[in-house]
């Protein structure tokens, strides 16, 4: 395969959002979540919180203030992953179920971590946790395919699912991820980590 073009989940694959958010988190309300609390929003009584809503918005709000931006670092071997593919004359891009009223603050983060890697339209956001993205039908299948992927990685099996049937390889990234630790989908590769994302995608270019 000459040509890849790669698609990017942003939460958990380009920012280490769940420590990092459930950091935050914890230092603002006195909680002692863990990363195994993220995507679990019972009992509420373990975020503090009176409702489920009330969580949402202050995750929101975490994601959307500077403290997120303060300490925020790539995911490990990330950049190494996006230079190799510029090197090689590759494409990337991003796709992320953030609502767009986080936008502003994600190309912040993403400019931190990977400098001039994720300029304004690289990224897509189409919104599936807010009351107005209920209704927003967009997928992630739809914006790679509209993007010509060839890969996608995502630590959600559910987002790459319909991926293999569009023709495009499915990646499933992550270890230690209570929320994809027992992912069955036929056809599905793991990487662990973007040691293991590097090595996929090299040995794909040689094919
Ligand atoms: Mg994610």
């Amino acid at each position: 395969m000459n040509h890849l073009t790669v698609g990017f989940d942003v939460d958990d694959v380009l920012l280490p959002s769940a420590d990092h958010t459930i950091r935050w988190y914890n230092r603002y309300h006195g909680t002692q979540l863990t990363r195994d609390n993220w995507y679990v929003n019972l009992p509420i009584s373990v975020w503090k919180a009176s409702t489920e809503h009330e969580i949402v918005e202050r995750v929101n709000g975490i994601l959307n203030s500077d403290d997120f931006l303060s300490e925020i670092t790539p995911i490990e071997g990330a950049l190494q992953v996006l230079d190799e593919l510029d090197a090689a004359g590759d494409e990337h891009f991003a796709v992320t179920s953030r609502p767009p009223l986080l936008a502003a603050m994600t190309h912040r983060a993403l400019e931190l971590c990977y400098p001039g890697k994720f300029p304004e339209g690289v990224v897509t956001f189409i919104d599936h946790s807010t009351a107005s993205g209920r209704i927003n039908t967009m997928t992630k299948v739809e914006i790679a395919v509209a993007k010509h992927a060839t890969h996608f990685v995502d630590d959600f099996e559910h987002h790459l699912r319909p991926m293999g049937e569009a023709g495009i390889t499915p990646l499933l990234f992550g270890k230690g991820y209570r929320w994809n630790s027992d992912a069955k989908t036929p056809g599905l590769a793991r990487v662990s980590d973007m040691e293991e994302l590097k090595e996929f995608l090299q040995y794909e270019r040689t094919k």
